[in-house]
């Protein structure tokens, strides 16, 4: 679907939005990856986990999601009540894209005896046909609950199963998937900016492949790298993750420099999400004001993705007991 640029000349888009924000009684949802502007209005920045529970928890009618498809998706799930709007319907994820729901269910057929332990960052039909959702934020604490003779598949990030499976010694079968963002860092101008900056730390995201990850002091969520940021004792920290969390950083502490690591071209810019950089401050005008793109998910797909999602956010406090854990 292609999204016909609006004519918006002589309309103050922010104040428009603040008041369509009232009057809507909306709540504006964004993720750390989003536009500066976005977050800097959004009622609300955070990680999958952190912005599925506010979906989950608000009393708001509307929620405008400023992030991917599979974000607002997950907003829908949890609370069918509420009109969600995406600002770009187009803001899909390359994660998802590689984990089509029929060919993940073949894979589920034939290993009957693993149950599924799904990202986040996938369709609602794979949620539906997944046994525990988890988040970067989450997956360890719900690995951790799970029983060790118990065999798993993990998707659709190899590079984040992979890291999981190295740091508690488990053997997961992983779905080949990677985000494109992540993918994209280079080793050997990771080492160039080290060997530039020999007393930042490195901070990366568990999407990174392990020739990033190995070279990190700390591995970790979006939210988790935000509060390494905070607590490190270094002037300077280097980010591999997509450089748009660098707003949130620089905004909570402003007397740290933050680089973002860079991809093989030199620099960053092959770094930032071409999906959620669809998300601008004019479209998210555009779905208050008309309340679309508006997500919608049939009742019997939603009841079944909400499964798995739920028991991510009971496991995610740690509410489920180690004898808790059925397969499908
Ligand atoms: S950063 Fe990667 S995982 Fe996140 S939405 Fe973009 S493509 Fe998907």
């Amino acid at each position: 679907m292609t999204v016909m640029p609006a004519d918006l000349s002589g309309i103050d888009v922010r104040a428009e939005i603040e008041r369509l924000r009232k009057e809507r009684n909306a709540v504006i949802l964004a993720h750390y990856y989003q536009r500066p502007e976005l977050q800097d209005l959004a009622d609300f920045v955070g990680d999958s986990l952190e912005l599925s529970r506010k979906a989950a928890e608000t009393d708001a009618e509307v929620i405008a999601f400023c992030g991917v498809k599979f974000m607002a998706d997950t907003a829908k799930i949890l609370s069918p009540n509420k009109i969600v709007v995406l600002p770009d319907i187009n803001a899909g994820c390359s994660l998802e894209d590689s984990c089509p729901p029929e060919k993940f269910k073949a894979f589920r057929e034939a290993h009957p005896d693993h149950i599924a332990l799904t990202y986040i960052n996938c369709s609602t039909e794979v949620k539906a046909l997944s046994d525990i959702i988890v988040t970067s934020s989450s997956a360890e604490t719900i690995l951790q609950q799970i029983p060790l003779d118990q065999k798993i598949i993990f998707g659709p990030d190899r590079h984040l199963g992979g890291y999981l499976s190295r740091k508690f010694n488990r053997e997961m079968l992983l779905w080949p998937g990677v985000c494109i963002v992540h993918e994209a860092f280079s080793e050997t101008e990771l080492l160039k900016l080290r060997a530039q900056h020999p007393n930042a730390p490195i901070a990366a995201h568990p999407e990174c492949p392990p020739h990033i990850v190995d070279h990190a002091d700390y591995v970790g969520s979006t939210s988790g790298i935000l509060q390494y940021a905070r607590t490190i004792s270094q002037d300077t920290l280097i980010v591999a993750t997509e450089p748009h969390i660098i707003h949130q950083m620089q905004l909570s502490i402003p007397d740290k420099t933050f680089i973002g690591a860079p991809g093989a071209d030199g620099n960053c810019n092959c770094n930032i999400c071409p999906y959620m950089a669809l998300n601008t401050l004019e479209k998210l005008y555009i779905a208050l004001r008309d309340l679309t793109p508006r997500v919608e998910i049939e009742e019997p797909l939603r009841l079944a993705a909400k499964k798995s999602l739920d028991r991510m956010l009971e496991m995610a406090s740690g509410t489920v007991g180690k004898g808790d854990l059925g397969t499908r």
